[in-house]
This record gives C-alpha cells, structure tokens and sequence, in this order.
C-alpha cells in the first residue's frame, strides 16, 4: 500500500462546559490566540473556539466545542484521553509556577520517553501535559500573548487513547498511516515518525474495560492527522477504506477539509488539509475577532448568534 508520508498532529478537539471559562483558561492562562471562533458546523447552537500560535498553523490548533451544563466525560475504551502540548524544555519550571499561581491542578513533573512532562488537568477536567522539547518546531509567536514568546506552547506534541486491544490499532498506526513504533514506557506504547519527532505522537494503553466511557466536558471528541492536499487525503482515505473502516466524505471545513474514520478501537479520527487556513476569511492581525460562519450559514447568523451565550476574550476587556 502506497501510504503518505506522516505530517503530524493537525488539531485536537474536545469539549468544554462553560465558554468563557474555556477561553479564559486557554487564552488569559496557556497564553495561545483565539484564532478563529465560530459554531459547531453540526449544531450551530454551540461554540466552536480555534486555540493556536499567532498564525494558527497547523500542528498548533486545540479547539473546543463548549457544552455549558452538559455531564461530565468519563474516560474508557476508544476514548482520547490526554493531549500533550510542546514547550522548550527550559520552560517546564515556569510553567509549573504559572499554572499553580492559577490554581491550576498540577501533577510532579515526570519523565516519559526520557522526556520531562508536566501533567495537569484544565478546568473541565481534561487531562493534558506540557512537555519538555529542545528540537525547534514550526510555529508563529504571538506578541500579545500573556505568555512571553520564549515559554509559549510551540504545538501539539502527542495524544494518548484507551484501547481493548492493541493490535488493531498498531496495525492501522504502522501498515496504514506510516507510524513507526518506538517502545513502551510503563503501559504506554508510543507511536510516532520514524525519528520520534514532537507532533507525531500517539500512545496506546490496553485497558481491561468493558465500558467505553462517555463525551462531555472534559472529553477529547478527535485527533486530526495532517494531509498535505486534497489528493494527499484522498489517497489515505480509500487504503482506510480498502482495509475495513469507513471514512465519511470529504466534509468542508471551509478553513481545512476533513475526511473523519473510527480507528479499530473506537476513537475518532480525522484526516484534515493543510490549507486553505484560518487566514481565509479574516486579516491575520483580526483573528478570532468575529463571530465567522462559513458561507453557507451566512443568512442564518442574525437567529444563529442570537442562540449563542455571550463571552468576553480576556484579553478585549
Ligand atoms: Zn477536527
């Protein structure tokens, strides 16, 4: 099978409770830009809020569908349980400061993969880690951030899923999507390009549960794999398919296309292009200003942005 080369982590997505609190939490805090905020392209009643670097390149995107009152998620099989976000190694410590002047839930920093990772919880409860890179990554920093430019997040590191099994998904990371497998750590099995790079990461744990837990606040939704181009994506899309699983169409994303696929275990998938990007529809210097709709939900935005809870950005007020 003719498979692409491996490009990465594009964007993580999960869910959030309260609007303001998420954007407080990842703006005024983490120090990463709103770059885009929109609705939830399946049910425009809810927020869709773009985290990343200045430019929001891809690799930097965390974003969040904000479910105020919603139950909490339970973790389980098939379920994304931690997103890892890359920050020079010597910056571990301010971060462990910063996070705990916020009153942030901090773990010790540990080591994994002879790595240093700074694990904590956000204020839904996601369970996320800050870890330790000296490798330099592509990534625009943001002179308004509250964070100074030598401590920001460089980009997405890695992801963690629960599996039943490891097999079929270790089948699918190394046959189909051009992982090369490098070791374990404890129970974590780690997944990445062939030079183990910061971005490309996905770790598996068996876990001995029947249940498969439950989305809500807390939960991570889907991790978004990068696809050069369309015809990239097309070209992964039907070996998903040759092999068994069943991707969706392409879906327009109107800042990227996505291709979505349950991998063997359960947990989303997605395959989402490069281009065209956050800058389509709004200056660089305004992202994230507007309430964007894509163009076909235009002249539903007077009864759309009327169902919408308000927020402030911490940084606007
Ligand atoms: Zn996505």
């Amino acid at each position: 099978m003719n498979t692409p080369p491996l490009r990465g982590l594009h964007h993580v997505t999960a869910i959030a409770g309260d609007p303001q609190q998420n954007l407080d939490f990842y703006v005024g805090v983490m120090g990463m830009r709103l770059v885009k905020k929109s609705v939830n392209q399946d049910s425009p009643d809810t927020y869709h809020f773009f985290f990343a670097d200045r430019d929001g390149t891809p690799g930097t995107g965390l974003t969040f569908f904000p479910w105020p009152g919603a139950r909490p998620a339970t973790p389980g099989a098939g379920k994304i349980v931690e997103v890892g976000l890359a920050v020079p190694r010597d910056s571990l410590s301010y971060w462990e400061a910063r996070l705990r002047s916020h009153d942030v839930s901090v773990n010790p920093i540990e080591e994994r993969f002879g790595r240093e990772v700074l694990p904590f919880t956000d204020p839904d409860g996601m369970a996320a880690a800050l870890v330790g890179i000296q490798e330099e990554r592509s990534f625009a920093p943001w002179d308004d951030s509250p964070v100074p430019v030598e401590h920001q997040i460089r980009g997405l590191h890695s992801a963690r899923i629960l599996e039943r099994s490891l097999k079929p998904t270790d089948t699918l990371l190394t046959r189909v999507m051009g992982f090369t497998r490098h070791g374990s750590d404890g129970e974590w099995h780690r997944y990445a390009d062939s030079e183990n790079s910061s971005g490309t990461i996905v770790e598996l744990r068996e876990v001995d549960e029947r249940g498969s837990g439950n989305w809500g606040p807390g939960g991570i939704h889907h991790i978004a794999w990068r696809m050069q181009d369309d015809a990239e994506q097309e070209q992964l899309r039907s070996i998903v398919e040759k092999v068994g699983l069943r991707p969706s169409p392409q879906i327009d994303r109107f800042w990227f296309k996505s291709v979505y696929f349950r991998e063997p275990g359960g947990a989303l998938f997605e395959l989402a292009t490069d281009g065209p990007g956050y800058d389509r529809d709004e200056a660089p210097d305004k992202l994230g200003e507007k309430l964007i709709l894509p163009p076909w939900m235009e002249e539903r935005r007077e009864q759309i942005e009327a169902a919408l809870p308000d927020f402030v950005n911490p940084l606007q007020v």
